[in-house]
């Protein structure tokens, strides 16, 4: 009687070629153990192109790459991993709770596909096993797993978070994200960028305790969700480097200018003046406020974005990636001049660099982990041999000779000055890089623009660009 009444509440849905059995009436994974977010398709579609990126990078240490699926659910992201990328990769579905771990293990038989199923507390496993690509689909519980992720983690090795943190996304319960994130966040237009490098401080600390540095190859915040691929550089003077990119914001409550406050031990005298804005001299009170500490560094890698957009085309998911991929792009880049072209695509890094002989690879492989060790024992900073050598593979790169594109941006609506109309998007971001400023549109949010004019800046470009309309 119970398995007449389990087998009417499970229904069968399909995402890209992969049958599942999920729960019928699910509607939040706290309910559910077998939740099924149709929401969050594309995120896995796109950590799925990463994993391809990754497998014809030559940049993994295991043969075939030993990928976890680590809180599976109805194990539909790692049955998408063995169903397009086939033989390069050996799958383990985990799921610590027995119901989901019963559904993956169903799933996996119904679609064929020959995949590990474990049922195991995932940190336990994460601290027992090594893989070197891990996916974790933590709903809100993402600080859990922080620790045990980058225990076993390799150099080179690729970790995926996706959160559906909304109280840290939009600063509803600043207090959860004080404990998980360890830092201060409040109310702004640019809550979803804040939420993500809030994240990301507390994901650069985690792999700072075990010697490993922190490179963030994207951060995609879609619905409500964000996810963040990262991977890691291996040594003391790698962690030492990245964990300096946890800074505090200051930010102005009157008119949203934010700047991070610089590298430095000893206290300044007077923060507000770090702040373009004279809000703090023309206002009685206090003004500024510090958010964070948060990671201050690169959150887009755009050689890896370039190269999971070339690599999406291959996929049944590459109408539905591209514009978000082209975007991200886009937006990593946030380029001074109109380059609406798109890079092309023999310049793709494994394109380019993908036909060289394993021998030369080893060699500059070699070389550069000789250098790795020397900057370790020196306790330098990187040096320039090392540098030049990464950037012949951005896919490991700490270093790059592309300046990072500006931290957080303006949205139009709450900085336009008071007119007839609100210009479109992309007039502005013409009348930016006419002005000589990086500017582009964000996917963070459709209504605003990422540039490096201070928003004094924008504000005289804004004013201008009203006039001329
Ligand atoms: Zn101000």
């Amino acid at each position: 009687m119970a398995s007449k009444k389990e087998e009417a509440s499970k229904k069968c849905v399909t995402e890209y070629y992969v049958t599942l059995l999920v729960d019928k009436y699910a509607t939040s994974p706290k309910k559910s153990e077998v939740f099924y977010d149709k929401e969050i398709a594309l995120n896995r579609s796109l950590i799925t192109t990463v994993l391809d990126v990754y497998v014809k990078s030559s940049k993994s240490c295991f043969d075939p790459v030993r990928c976890l699926d680590g809180i599976g659910a109805s194990g539909v992201t790692g049955l998408l991993w063995k169903k397009h990328i086939c033989d390069n990769v050996a799958v383990t579905i985990n799921d610590s709770r027995v119901k989901a771990y019963e559904r993956i293990k169903e799933n996996a038989e119904l679609n064929h596909l020959d995949v590990e199923v474990l049922n195991r507390d995932t940190c336990v496993l994460l601290h027992e096993q090594a893989y070197n690509f891990i996916s974790l689909d933590c709903h809100t519980m993402a600080a859990h797993y922080l620790d045990s992720a980058f225990r076993n983690l390799p150099k080179d090795g690729i970790l995926a978070i996706t959160t559906t943190d909304d109280a840290a996304l939009h600063a509803i319960m600043p207090e959860i994200v004080l404990r998980n994130y360890e830092g201060f966040v409040a109310r702004t237009f640019y809550s979803k960028e804040l939420a993500v490098r809030l994240f990301l401080a507390a994901v650069a600390r985690a792999a700072a305790r075990y010697n490993k540095g922190l490179i963030v190859l994207c951060s995609i915040a879609f619905k409500s969700s964000f996810t963040v691929v990262v991977t890691v550089k291996r040594g003391s003077a790698h962690a030492n480097k990245s964990i300096q990119n946890i800074r505090k914001l200051i930010h102005c409550t009157m008119c949203e200018d934010r700047t991070f406050y610089p590298l430095t031990n000893y206290p300044i005298e007077l923060p507000s003046s770090l702040l373009g804005c004279g809000c703090s001299r023309n206002f009685p009170g206090k003004v500024a406020i510090e958010l964070g500490p948060m990671w201050s560094g690169s959150i887009f890698s755009e050689e890896f974005l370039v190269a999971v957009h070339h690599h999406s085309h291959k996929f049944p998911w590459k109408v539905k990636a591209d514009l978000l991929l082209r975007q991200l792009v886009a937006e990593a880049r946030c380029s001074c001049k109109d380059e609406n072209k798109f890079p092309h695509e023999e310049e793709n890094f494994i394109d380019k660099y993908g036909n060289e002989s394993d021998n030369e690879n080893q060699a500059k492989r070699l070389k550069a982990d000789d250098d790795d060790k020397e900057t370790v024992k020196s306790g330098n900073l990187l040096s320039t041999y090392t540098v030049e050598n990464e950037l012949i593979n951005p896919l490991i790169s700490l270093e790059s000779n592309k300046d990072p594109a500006p931290p957080f941006y303006f949205n139009l609506h709450r900085h336009s000055p008071k007119g007839p109309q609100l210009l479109r998007v992309d007039t502005v971001i013409q009348f930016l890089q006419k002005a000589g400023y990086r500017a582009s549109r964000t996917h963070f949010d459709r209504g605003a623009v990422r540039t490096n004019a201070s928003l004094s800046n924008l504000t005289a470009v804004l004013t201008q660009a009203a006039n001329v309309n």
